[in-house]
């Protein structure tokens, strides 16, 4: 079946091919994909009306909802970007993301309109505020009185459609520029990965605001899906959501399987609409995608990538998960998909290495940001000339071409000239059967500049026993040296944990070794 030309044109080419079909749920409501096409129309011409034209920037400030999605492609068409704002920020860091993206358009969500009130003059670029939802939903009355504007402007595929923030759990926010040429081909690859075909429902539940919320979103669309979005993030709803609506395909973090296990019936109910979960954003503890594999009867694929790619770029498939002969497999985040390369570089000098060696994993693909919004010198490091994007990530490729993602370069401890990666101990913690979640982060020393230290979650912790646990399995420098019982690790949205909040306590007045 065909798809698609690009980004811009594919409400308007799933409308001509199935009108009547259900585009996007969300709640009670649906819209068919003439009533999206519609409304990306009337979208596009109300933002044309308020002066929105080519390289201009809106943003949207809301929880899931499926006007961030319009707003986004009724940018596609008239050459404008929108830059979608974590809710989860405190309202300085909201004002900060605006007023980074320059928005003259803000789209926000009734329930965080106080904020925007309360950040008042602080927004420095916003000319008009729409707002989604509530007693008066300005949003749809804008759709309603807007002229449908149906011509896409010309556009080059390094244009930029879609601005999304990198999460920040390692620096400050800086907006990747996401242009129709990545989208377009991180859409057709991983629709094809997936087996994607009209009638697939898609299942949108984690944050818009994220390549693994609104890139999944658009691939869905684009190969024809219809897309289910979840506004909140309910566990046992979320499982209801599945079953109900015959989910087929969908992307969710390794933190929200974990408290989907921990939903009483999880086992008993009916998936047999769905055919493959995807799960990545951070690392898979191996304990937790077992008991997944044992608990769900779909397949499962892992996605490793990043914000500046679009989103996924290698990914282990479920076939693989179910290879009896390589189950070392299991902890390895796949083979890059069409379209990408993987290389992995000298952290210092960015040589390529062989197969085996550890270093930064580098990516070089079409589906590559074309930068930092209005940050030439974070582009220039992220993304040199030589074209491969530097992803922070430690990992190897073996002889096979499987990439094996070590740990963030930047979460590394080196300990008396060692390097030591979090990730290892954090996995071996992590088949303790009282640990139920573990992060371990560098913590001063006198003697050795820095040394591990694991900060674990559990049910009735002996931290000697713990300590002699690693003892046996780990090299005397990559033993922690101090365990701390907390009952919950700060995360992120996207289930990452800030190990920089972790650090923070430890580190205040120390001066970090190089
Ligand atoms: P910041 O750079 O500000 O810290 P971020 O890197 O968290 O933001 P994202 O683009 O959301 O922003 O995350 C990409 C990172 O997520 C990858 O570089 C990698 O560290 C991690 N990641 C993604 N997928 C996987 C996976 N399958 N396994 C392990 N880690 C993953």
């Amino acid at each position: 079946s065909g798809r698609p030309n690009g980004i811009a044109d594919l409400v308007d080419y799933w409308n001509a091919t199935d009108p009547d079909a259900v585009a996007v749920q969300y709640g009670p409501r649906t819209w068919s994909w003439a009533e999206l096409a519609d409304r990306v129309h009337r979208a596009a011409g109300a933002l044309s009306a308020a002066g929105v034209g080519p390289g201009d920037r809106v943003a949207s400030y809301d929880k899931n909802h499926p006007a961030s999605l319009e707003i986004t492609l009724a940018c596609a068409r008239i050459g404008s970007a929108n830059a979608m704002v974590n809710f989860r920020l405190a309202p300085e860091e909201v004002a900060y993301t605006i007023n980074d993206a320059q928005a003259t358009v803000l789209f926000v969500g009734a329930e965080f309109l106080p904020v925007v009130e309360e950040l008042g003059d602080q927004l420095t670029t916003v000319r008009e505020i729409v707002v989604i939802g509530g007693a008066t939903d300005q949003y749809e009355d804008l759709l309603a009185a807007a002229e449908p504007l149906t011509e896409i402007r010309p556009h080059r595929p390094d244009d930029s459609f879609l601005q999304l923030y990198t999460s920040g759990t390692t620096g400050f926010p800086k907006g990747a520029m996401l242009t129709y040429g990545g989208m377009l081909a991180h859409s057709v690859t991983n629709v094809e990965h997936a087996g994607i075909v009209e009638g697939n429902v898609a299942l949108v539940a984690m944050p818009l605001f994220h390549v693994g919320g609104s890139s999944w979103a658009i691939l869905a669309l684009y190969g024809g899906a219809s897309i289910v979005v979840v506004r909140e993030l309910v566990p046992e709803q979320l499982l209801d959501e599945i079953v109900r609506r015959k989910v087929t395909h969908g992307f969710l973090v390794p933190a929200v399987f974990s408290v989907l296990l921990n939903v009483p019936g999880v086992a008993d109910r009916d998936y047999s609409a769905v055919r493959e979960l995807c799960y990545g954003a951070s690392p898979m503890p191996l304990p937790l995608l077992r008991q997944c594999l044992e608990t769900f009867p779909f397949g499962f694929r892992q996605v490793y990538g990043m914000t500046e790619a679009c989103g996924v770029v290698t990914t282990l498939s479920p076939e693989d998960h179910r290879d009896e002969r390589q189950r070392h497999r299991l902890v390895s985040a796949g083979t890059p998909i069409p379209g990408v390369e993987i290389a992995i570089g000298d952290p210092s000098t960015g040589e390529h290495l062989p197969a085996g060696s550890v270093g930064e994993v580098l990516v070089r693909s079409a589906q590559l940001m074309s930068g930092y919004w209005g940050n030439p010198a974070a582009t220039a490091q992220a993304l040199p000339e030589d074209g491969w994007l530097r992803s922070g990530d430690a990992g190897k490729l073996d002889a096979d071409g499987y990439l094996y993602i070590t740990d963030r370069i930047k979460d590394m401890i080196i300990s008396g000239g060692e390097n030591v990666y979090p990730a290892e101990i954090e996995r071996v913690l992590a088949e303790h059967p009282a640990v139920l979640d573990v992060a371990v982060i560098g913590v001063p020393d006198e003697r050795w500049g820095e040394t591990p230290k694991a900060i674990v979650v559990g049910k009735e912790i002996d931290v000697e026993e713990l300590l002699a646990y690693c003892r046996e399995r780990l090299a005397a420098f990559k033993c922690p040296k101090s365990i701390t019982v907390l009952s919950e690790l700060p995360r992120n949205p996207t289930g990452k944990v800030l190990k920089r909040e972790l650090r923070r306590p430890y580190w205040e007045g120390v001066e970090r070794g190089a």
